[in-house]
């Protein structure tokens, strides 16, 4: 089945004014395929801003955390309410930076990703492996770990994009090879099946993430079971819409 292609780009804690205003015109004024979803991930005081810039339908705002409680006592946290009030529509959750820097557990993750769901957000569900985890040859085990927290509590998957981004290609360059990403995509698709059913699987959009850029990220673009990418460094700049035009 068809599943349409998704670009995500988390600017992590990066930008200003200035320069969202730059990265949201590109698009506004860039042709883009028409069977094509785009997510900007903001830093949260942004999200209105961007979203209020974003001139295309097929291009919307997402932020990259929120709190897995309606709202109280909870300094420094941003809620889904709050999120979707700023026009965003979705969510980045369990991202390897979250996970690793602010340690937060699969079960954290899986319980933002409940809420997150539950009062309307789409989520973009980010799961992976580290270096030495991957030396161990754990890869599989890791995310069938990290995936099995989040199926514990959701059902309904038809607003879940899964990112698989290995946590040794964040930022280093070091892209995964076209054929690596699909054989784990191709395996996280099998364990959806599983555990989930295969209308699910065949449904869930799967991205990669991890150095994707301009130059690279058209040669996955005959790999079956990658959907798309979560763009980090490469969607602050110019060649973010190289990557989103990478399937023509
Ligand atoms: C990310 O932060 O999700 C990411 C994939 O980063 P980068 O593209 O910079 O590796």
């Amino acid at each position: 089945m068809a599943r349409t292609f998704f670009v995500g780009g988390n600017f992590k804690l990066n930008g200003t004014k200035q320069s969202i205003k730059e990265i949201v015109e590109r698009l506004n004024q860039a042709s883009l395929p028409k069977d094509c979803e785009v997510v900007l991930c903001p830093p949260a005081p942004y999200l209105d801003y961007a979203a209020g810039l974003v001139s295309k339908s097929q291009v919307s705002v997402g932020a990259q955390n929120a709190y897995q409680k309606a709202a109280g006592a909870f300094t420094g946290e941003n809620s889904v309410d709050q999120i979707k009030d700023c026009g965003a529509k979705w969510v980045i959750l369990g991202h390897s930076e979250r996970r690793t820097i602010f340690g937060e557990d699969d079960k954290t993750v899986a319980d933002k990703t409940k809420f997150a769901l539950d009062q309307g957000l789409g989520v973009i569900l980010c799961i992976g492996e580290t270096l030495e985890e991957k030396k161990a040859g754990v890869t599989l085990k890791v995310v069938e770990r990290q995936l099995d927290a989040v199926i514990a509590q959701v059902k309904d998957w038809t607003n879940v994009v899964v990112a698989y981004e290995p946590v040794w290609a964040i930022g280093t360059g070091l892209a995964a090879t076209p054929e690596d990403a699909q054989e784990i995509h191709a395996s996280i698709r099998e364990y959806l099946a599983k555990k989930l059913g295969s209308d699910v699987a065949e449904k869930t959009r799967i991205l990669y993430g991890g150095s994707a850029n301009g130059s690279n990220a058209s040669t996955f673009k005959d790999k079956k079971d990658v959907d798309g990418f979560l763009v980090g460094g490469a969607s602050l700049k110019p060649e973010f819409v190289d990557i989103v035009n990478s399937r023509n």
